[in-house]
């Protein structure tokens, strides 16, 4: 069989991208994932003839600038932009108990909406713009900055600050309370400065495109194949050896699965401060007739209902006293294929408490959390949940069961390697735990650490 150039674990979006991007050079590269389709937690499922993204509100960094960094990681995968069929959001906002801040995909009217709920605050708000503007995010030698002091820095008010800390920490945030700023500032761009979108035909028409891509290109791909150990031979990687028992060699493998994950499959074991706490529950609510209906016409909402906003480990299995609300149908353009139009809900979960049920009871636990969401959606939409015809919840332990990150933590461990080397030479970590979250990010960063240290 001979030995790979690379072999990369994991058809996630850094996977996949990174994968492309040795494949187009010539390298040898094998791609292995245990699921039987690519994507990893951003990927679908199949219900008959339907097929359902598992979690996707939005994909970020919408701009189409020549120089923005989606235009630049599209002409590095050499993928037309119109393959992805990318149609923008209508409008979207932030929703707090005193005050509602709009925003699309022009920044003016965040900026328009932040003057008019928060007058005395436009020049803090300006000064802390620049500042995310002028940050030199990308640089690996950074270390952790306080967002939460920046904003105290720049003059924000504590309650505007809470407000733009909400959105951010939820689209990324590994860390409770507070963000690492020079994170916060590649996220507010993307959201904020760059703008929301969708795939029209979901996330099995976008990973369908890298997909056949890395194929194209003559990349190998070994879908509902795991790798059980990275072998070492004299200090560096040798190979792999997947599920089947069988030893793969290579001079490089670069791994998606996550950082402590990865120390698992190499060294047996990972420090446990590097597992994620943060865990999310992500449900979705299919109606008869369109969300608009109800008075949503709002392409995502994040919502909050006080004027403080706290992010971290719910005491309890769940938390609503904020969520994140997304509706794919106020995307216009988009092509729905489920059994109605989507509502999809995003709130807090603690994965210790999850984890930890019985069978029955974790039954018993997601009807609850169903109920407890359809409450307080007919609170905000009357009438909206005598149209629900069908409805489901992803929990923290559904997301390590399928995609293998340890407490299903989204954002990955809080340490993250922001350079993608590992202890172990020819041993390289991109994706989540590199530092670059999200779908755009994850796939810049499979980009970003083959550039650096595979292209030689
Ligand atoms: C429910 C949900 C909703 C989300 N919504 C959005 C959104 O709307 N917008 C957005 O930008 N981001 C969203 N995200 C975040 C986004 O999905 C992630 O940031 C991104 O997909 C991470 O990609 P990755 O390549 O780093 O890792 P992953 O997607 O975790 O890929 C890792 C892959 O490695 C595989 N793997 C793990 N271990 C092994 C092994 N031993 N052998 C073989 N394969 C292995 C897994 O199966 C997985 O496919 C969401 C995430 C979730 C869970």
């Amino acid at each position: 069989m001979g030995k790979y150039d690379v072999i990369i674990i994991g058809a996630g979006l850094s996977g996949l991208a990174a994968g492309i991007r040795l494949s187009q050079f010539g390298s040898r590269v094998r791609i292995f994932d245990m699921q039987r389709y690519a994507g990893g937690m951003n990927s679908y499922y199949r219900r008959g003839e339907r097929a359902y993204d598992v979690g996707l509100h939005a994909v970020t960094n919408y701009s189409l600038e020549r120089s923005s960094p989606l235009s630049l990681m599209l002409r590095q995968l050499r993928i037309r932009r119109d393959e992805l069929e990318l149609v923008p959001q209508r409008s979207s906002r932030i929703s707090f108990l005193d005050a509602d801040l709009e925003f699309d995909n022009d920044f003016g009217t965040f900026r328009d909406s932040v003057a008019r709920s928060f007058p005395g605050d436009q020049v803090a708000f300006d000064r802390f713009v620049a500042r995310i503007r002028e940050d030199d995010s990308f640089n690996p030698s950074l270390g952790f900055e306080s967002t939460r002091a920046v904003m105290r820095e720049v003059g924000l008010s504590v309650e505007l600050s809470e407000m733009l800390l909400c959105p951010v920490m939820y689209y990324g945030s590994s860390w409770p309370h507070d963000m690492d700023f020079h994170q916060y500032c590649v996220l507010f761009s993307s959201m904020f400065l760059e703008g929301l979108c969708r795939p029209a035909g979901g996330m099995e028409s976008l990973v369908g495109v890298l997909t056949k891509r890395f194929l194209e290109n003559g990349g190998e791909l070994s879908l509902g194949s795991a790798i059980r150990s990275i072998e070492l031979s004299g200090g560096r990687v040798s190979g792999v050896v997947d599920s089947a028992g069988h030893f793969h060699g290579c001079d490089a493998v670069l791994s998606c699965a996550g950082y402590p994950e990865t120390l698992d499959l190499a060294h047996g074991q990972h420090a446990p401060e590097m597992i994620g706490e943060l865990g999310f529950t992500e449900s979705l609510f299919e109606l008869s007739r369109p969300v608009r209906d109800f008075g949503l016409a709002d392409s995502v909402v994040f919502f909050n209902s006080s004027s403080t906003f706290s992010y971290g480990v719910p005491t309890e299995g769940f938390e609503l006293s904020s969520f994140v609300l997304c509706v794919p149908g106020n995307f216009p353009g988009v092509r729905e294929s489920g059994r109605g139009p989507a509502i999809r809900m995003t709130a807090l979960a603690s994965p210790k408490y999850w984890k930890g049920l019985s069978k029955g009871d974790y039954e018993l636990a997601k009807a609850a959390l169903l109920r407890d969401e359809l409450d307080i959606l007919e609170s905000m939409y009357p009438g909206i949940s005598k149209a629900v015809i069908y409805s489901e919840a992803f929990t923290p332990k559904t997301i390590e069961r399928y995609t293998g990150r340890l407490n299903g933590a989204v954002y990955g461990s809080p340490i993250k390697i922001k350079n993608g080397l590992t202890d172990v030479p020819g041993l390289l970590i991109c994706g989540t735990d590199q530092g670059f979250l999200g779908i755009v990010g994850s796939m810049l960063s499979g980009i970003v650490v083959v550039n650096r240290h595979l292209m030689t």
